[in-house]
């Protein structure tokens, strides 16, 4: 019997794991995505998509396909799910691992200023009109209608509809990764003054913050939410390495 791998996905960690297990002998595969994007990016291994029905959807899931090991591999702002995957294992009695990106850490000229929540952020740019650009979430853009008075850059995956209701906003419609070359440019032709951010960590969003940096720009930064305390990795690497060392499934041991 094989192992048969359930993965939280939705970021760009989820697919190169999925990836590096696609037409492996040892398991079969399965990626989750919340079906938040219109297009997503293309997979190399079967997906479902939708929601579960909280955690106890997600365990009934778990029991009836038979998974053997859940991988939680969602953004780290992701809580909700996280909390779901650790309540549903322990339900369904399924291991269960988390793949998080460590944040990125302040470095010398890094001009940041760390907040709770959104609706602090909106707090943080303060009163008198600004150039910001937002990279964020759709639905972590609504706060932003309290602060009218800024002029908006905004930039997210799929188009932003409804517009937020503000006077002043330029959208851009891309994913990325993005480079620090192209974040620099971008951030001169607009004369951003202001970015607010999720501490995501990895490679593909710091462009914005290394271009930041050595243009002396503030960076506003939502702090990462709680998430559960679970065994982890924080790279595909060491996912898989973990996953090389994973003994097979109780009942091909025959115990
Ligand atoms: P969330 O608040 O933690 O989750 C909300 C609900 O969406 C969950 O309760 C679950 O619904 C469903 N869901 C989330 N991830 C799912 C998955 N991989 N497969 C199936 N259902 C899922 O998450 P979110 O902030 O809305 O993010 C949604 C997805 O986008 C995640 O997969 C995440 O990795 C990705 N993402 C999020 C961010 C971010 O900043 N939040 C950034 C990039 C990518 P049920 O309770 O019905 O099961």
């Amino acid at each position: 019997m094989k192992h048969s791998i359930l993965i939280l996905g939705g970021t760009a960690e989820a697919r190169k794991l999925a990836a590096g297990l696609a037409g492996d002998p040892r398991f079969t595969t399965e990626l989750s995505l919340a079906g938040r994007t219109r297009a997503p990016a293309e997979q190399p291994v079967p997906v479902r998509i939708g929601g579960f029905g909280g955690a106890e959807g997600l365990a009934a899931y778990l029991r009836d396909k038979g998974i053997t090991i859940l991988i939680d591999a969602t953004h780290p702002y992701a809580a909700q799910i996280s909390r779901n995957a650790a309540e549903a294992a322990k339900r369904a009695d399924v291991p269960l691992i988390a793949l998080r990106r460590s944040p990125w850490r302040r470095q010398q000229g890094d001009r940041w200023i760390e907040v709770a929540s959104i609706h602090d952020a909106v707090t943080a740019l303060g009163k008198s009109p600004r150039k910001v650009f937002l990279t964020l979430g759709r639905q972590e853009l609504l706060p932003f209608e309290a602060a009218p008075q800024h002029h908006y850059l905004i930039r997210s995956v799929d188009p932003v509809e409804p517009p937020l209701a503000v006077p002043h906003a330029i959208y851009l419609t891309e994913r990325g990764p993005f480079a620090e070359t192209d974040e620099a440019r971008l951030l001169k032709e607009q004369g951003i003054e202001v970015i607010v951010a999720k501490n995501s960590g990895g490679p593909s969003s710091y462009g914005k913050i290394c271009a930041a940096r050595a243009l002396g720009i503030e960076v506003i930064l939502a702090r990462r939410p709680d998430l559960p305390d679970l065994p982890s990795v924080e790279t595909v690497e060491e996912m898989l390495a973990w996953l090389d060392h994973v003994p097979a499934p109780l009942k091909e041991r025959g115990e």
